[in-house]
């Protein structure tokens, strides 16, 4: 299976490249994101077949019809050390049911209690061999600005990986508590961690400018290192998570809820698109997921888009209690217009969003979008509602992100005609633990001005849960990294982290 970019309008003559190339590139060189040439197809006896597979070895299954430069053994191999053991707690994507005919799909139970472990704990080991299978002889820097999740997740997917290094870097007042002492305290040898005086932008805009300065790349070169991005742009992090919505619907089926060939509903709390394309992707292979509910906070981009087909970012950014939601540019949206339309549509449009900030699709484009998917969104004081209503009735906890899905899932639900209601799967994306203040505020009765980890143990006993293991102790821990600079020195704290 080769891979193209969305913007290689040359047709017959695009450039094709294999996975691991397109996974060692992350975007491609024309801007594009990459996509396989066709989609595999798997009928409902491939999909009954993975029953009684352990996640891991489903994961494995779905990879190889992506991934056919990588051997089955190789897959297999990879996908056990993300999937296996304690790094899951032995589940990585057990189905809950939290509601009359809602599931909810938790995918947080990874090393950093959020769902970008899906994916981080598993790419890194595909990148490592990449750089084997293309000849790269050069360890690979990996950069990342963060405003919390993501730097953390990466650190714990790319420590003492073979071939790769990482450097993370965060605003020193953008990140809260918990957030700054999970990658404070970050283990492993190939790591480093720098908080910068500024805001995530400033570390956003410092990291940007490294991998466009040919010095760098020149210095790096000489030292042996190349630039390597962890961004959800990447094939390599999107493909694994296909899998966990053929391990929700094997669930599902495999304990009676539904029949095998049923179809079901589909919630995604969504920022960047990447999740929600992930399960489009599911959908066109065969699974039976009728339609896609895109759920956004405050920064309702995607509702508007879906409502009008104008995709405008020119307009107020909200900052959020689900902040890995606080998004006002989708990249992978360019996925989806690419499959929709093709390469000179999809090239155009980003060239109208990069220079005016908006792109209106056609009517008929909008139409072929809308036959799967579905735009809602919450606002903060209904994101905190679905959390105490769910937890008053139900009993079930949930954090921000995935309160701002289940509040728009109410209303899809209750737009459709009864008989047409299919039972609803909710993509949980991270522990209610990691938000734990905002989540606490959020639940009936005494309000709480708890922060940090006082909020975790407060919540542990408001709600006699447990705080998840690798959240629970973070201020027991042995703090590595201290270093706090300027976003002008960046540069140098590199090449010194490399010598
Ligand atoms: C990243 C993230 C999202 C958004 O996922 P996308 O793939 O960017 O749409 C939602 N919830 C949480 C908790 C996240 O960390």
């Amino acid at each position: 299976m080769k891979y193209i970019s969305t913007r290689d309008t040359r047709g017959e003559c695009a450039e094709r490249i294999s996975s691991a190339e397109a996974i060692k590139r992350g975007l491609a060189p024309d801007g594009g994101l990459y996509l396989p040439e066709n989609i595999p197809a798997t009928d409902i006896d491939y999909i009954r077949s993975l029953s009684g597979l352990g996640y891991s070895d489903i994961a494995a299954k779905i990879l190889s019809l992506y991934l056919d430069d990588y051997t089955e053994e190789e897959l297999r191999a990879d996908c056990s050390a993300a999937y296996d053991g304690k790094n899951f707690n032995g589940t990585p994507a057990p189905v809950k049911k939290a509601g009359d005919g809602v599931w909810c799909m938790e995918l947080w139970h990874g090393p950093t209690s959020a769902f970008k472990d899906m994916a981080l704990q598993l790419m890194p080991r595909l990148l490592s061999r990449a750089l084997k299978k293309t000849g790269e002889t050069r360890t690979a820097l990996v950069l990342v600005a963060t405003s919390g999740d993501t730097g953390k997740a990466a650190l714990e997917g790319y420590k003492n990986v073979p071939g790769v290094a990482i450097k993370v870097f965060y605003p020193v007042d953008g990140v809260s508590r918990v957030q700054k002492l999970q990658m404070m305290t970050q283990d492993g040898d190939n790591v480093d961690v720098c908080a910068i005086r500024g805001n995530f932008d400033d570390a956003q805009t410092g990291v940007k400018r490294i991998f466009g300065d040919p010095e760098m790349r020149d210095a790096l070169n000489k030292r042996g290192y190349f630039l390597s991005s962890a961004n959800s742009i990447n094939w390599g992090r999107l493909v694994p998570q296909i899998v966990y919505y053929y391990a929700g619907y094997v669930q599902l089926a495999g304990a009676g809820e539904i029949s095998w060939g049923d179809s079901i509903d589909v919630t995604v709390p969504t920022g960047n698109f990447g999740n929600i394309f992930a399960a489009y992707l599911a959908k066109r292979m065969g699974l039976p997921l009728r339609r896609l509910v895109c759920a956004s906070n405050s920064n309702n981009i995607l509702t508007d888009f879906l409502g009008t087909g104008k995709y405008d970012r020119n307009r107020d950014f909200y900052t959020t209690m689900s902040p890995s939601m606080d998004i006002l540019i989708s990249s992978n949206l360019e996925r989806l217009i690419y499959l929709m339309t093709d390469a000179e549509t999809t090239k155009s449009l980003m060239g109208e969003l990069s220079t005016h900030g908006c792109y209106t699709v056609s009517p008929k484009t909008l139409e072929s979008i809308r036959e799967c998917f579905d735009g809602y969104f919450a606002d903060e004081k209904q994101t905190s509602a679905a959390i105490a209503e769910y937890f008053t009735e139900y009993g079930y906890l949930f954090d921000t992100h995935t309160a701002v899905a289940v509040s728009c899932t109410e209303r899809y639900l209750a737009e459709l005609p009864a008989r047409e209601c299919l039972p609803m799967l909710v993509a949980s994306t991270a522990s209610p633990y990691k938000f734990a203040a905002d989540v606490l505020s959020s639940l009936p009765g005494k309000k709480s001005t708890a922060e940090g980890i006082e909020a975790l143990d407060e919540l542990s006993r408001r709600t006699n849960t447990d705080i998840p293991a690798p959240l629970a102790g973070l201020d027991k821990r042995n703090v590595r990294f201290e270093r706090v600079i300027s976003p002008c020195d960046m540069p140098s704290d590199v090449l010194q982290y490399l010598n």
